[in-house]
């Protein structure tokens, strides 16, 4: 469960490292040794560019991933994720290919249209390297709905030449290689991988089914995870995904979002859905007594983050945190920490 609600009056300790407005990659010296990535979960059109840029500036991160399912093929918020001014990467979830099964090969569909809108930054089955913080990003498989089967087939053959579960672990592997000896990876993927349990409250456990296995990982992701280590004898401290919401069906409850593996990779699940509340009139209510704000500017949103701190090449602490943006002020809302190193 959220931990109590608290409203910080000056800017938290958590975000004093780096005084630029914009952290950007500006920071060189500072990221050596201490790196914040912003995990941007499941949007699923949960997006204002004003408000997210707003809340991103208070936070200050070196880096921003974003897990996928924009929307059903939402192109638009696509194209304003593109055009946020931070260092980040992407991988587009089954919900970003909701209608296309196939590229047209006369116009553009919106798969094609978000793809452009990405390029490079859409990181599936590739590697984008962060020289200037030391941090390389690997792209796991796009569209992924999860389980067994591959979704969009058609789609992953004709632009990746992906036919299979195989070949798509293969394509990972080799993304990876060549990863700098020095930078920190992290592998991004949309949905978990397979072996990190069936029950429906784990971090890829089907909660809408039951009596069945309920490990609903991509098997090809886990594949190329230990391809990486027992092979390539690649170090993997983080991997992030989303997919699998926070909030389980039917009122279970609420999901692991975090497991720290026995050689010490931590598999990370963003999607914290929906990812903005409206700030309620009983929190105006409660904001007015306090003097802080007036009603006018109480109105506003919280938006959830999961934030990294790296320090020294090392997780130091991971956090569901959620950002307060109101017409004037920006503040951190609430705090709960998912792991801190020992
Ligand atoms: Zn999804």
């Amino acid at each position: 469960m959220l931990s109590a609600w608290f409203h910080a009056p000056t800017i938290f300790p958590l975000f004093s490292y780096c005084l630029n407005p914009k952290r950007n990659l500006s920071c060189p010296s500072m990221a050596a040794s201490s790196i914040r990535i912003a995990v941007v979960g499941d949007v699923h059109d949960c997006w204002n560019f004003e408000q997210d840029s707003k809340a991103l500036e208070f936070l200050k991160p070196d880096l921003v991933l974003f897990t996928g399912d924009f929307g059903d093929e939402n192109v638009e918020v696509v194209q304003s994720v593109a055009n946020l001014e931070f260092a980040k990467a992407v991988i587009l979830g089954n919900h970003d290919s909701w209608f296309t099964r196939q590229f047209s090969g006369r116009e553009k569909d919106k798969v094609q249209l978000q793809l452009e809108c990405l390029g490079k930054e859409h990181v599936a089955y590739q590697r984008l390297d962060f020289p200037l913080i030391k941090v390389s990003v690997v792209g796991g498989r796009p569209f992924s709905h999860g389980g067994k089967p591959l979704f969009r087939k058609k789609l992953l053959s004709a632009r990746y030449g992906v036919k299979d579960m195989d070949e798509s672990a293969k394509r990972i592997q080799k993304a990876a290689l060549g990863t700098p000896e020095d930078h920190f990876l992290v592998i991004l993927a949309h949905n978990g991988p397979t072996g990190l349990g069936s029950a429906l409250n784990d971090i890829c456990g089907k909660d809408w089914e039951f009596g069945s296995d309920g490990d609903h990982g991509d098997p090809d992701l886990s594949h190329a995870i230990s391809l990486l280590k027992e092979n390539n004898h690649v170090s993997i401290p983080l991997v992030v995904f989303g997919h699998m919401h926070k909030e389980l069906a039917y009122g279970n409850g609420f999901r692991k979002m975090i497991v720290v593996g026995a050689d010490n990779t931590i598999f990370l699940n963003g999607a914290i859905v929906p990812r903005v509340k409206t700030l309620g009139d009983e929190e105006k209510r409660s904001l007015d007594d306090l003097g802080a704000l007036s009603s006018s500017e109480a109105k506003g949103t919280t938006r959830a983050f999961t934030l990294v701190e790296i320090s020294e090449g090392r997780v130091a602490k991971i956090a569901e945190t959620w950002v307060s943006v109101t017409e004037d002020q920006t503040t951190l809302e609430e705090e709960k920490i998912l792991f801190e190193a020992s």
